[in-house]
């Protein structure tokens, strides 16, 4: 997974999308590998932006020999949020998935811990517990439907629930590349 990860071209952005049971990793066109989260050990963020420095014209004509000690500073912003997860089979991972940016970074790192949280993946598993009851349920028999909007979405293709929030922009659904209804 890891040298398809790697693979990605640099101009296109990998996102981490979690349903109830796992992390799925997307490169906005197709799956790349799926982190189980019972798995998961540990995540964090590194970051590897770079700062170069250097004296440029322009700034020699204004600050004069100044501009050796006050160099243009180009910072090269670029992160890596690195999963450490145990496979289903034994056998430890480490998943370094690269972000271009600081915010997309952030928030792939809350996305994630949020996905992780005890109370955020029951809330999930008892909503698709719920809807497995009502779909069995004859039509008239049916407790209506919330009427609040829910956080979440279910791919009417491969039904596979997501947080609404945590889908890639594009409305389409991140494992059979579905586009949501609506979206
Ligand atoms: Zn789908």
């Amino acid at each position: 997974m890891q040298d398809l990860l790697d693979a990605v071209p640099e101009d296109r952005t990998v996102v981490c999308v979690p349903t109830h049971e796992c992390l799925i990793l997307h490169d906005d066109e197709e799956e790349i590998g799926r982190i189980p989260l019972d798995g998961v050990i540990d995540v964090s963020l590194l970051d590897e932006s770079s700062v170069h420095r250097r004296p440029t014209l322009s700034r020699f004509l204004f600050l004069g020999p100044l501009a050796f000690f006050f160099p243009k500073k180009t910072v090269h912003e670029a992160y890596r949020l690195c999963i450490q997860w145990k496979a289903p089979g034994g056998g430890y991972r480490l998943t370094r998935i690269r972000v271009p940016r600081r915010l997309l970074a952030e928030q792939m790192l809350r996305t994630v811990k949020r996905s992780l949280n005890p109370e955020s993946r029951r809330e999930m598993a008892r909503k698709i517990a719920r809807d497995r009851v009502r779909a069995a349920l004859p039509p008239q028999g049916r407790p209506p439907a919330p009427a609040v909007a829910s956080p979440f979405i279910a791919c009417g293709n491969c039904t596979v629930e997501f947080r609404k929030t945590d889908l890639p922009p594009g409305g389409r659904c991140p494992v059979c590349g579905r586009r949501f209804p609506g979206a």
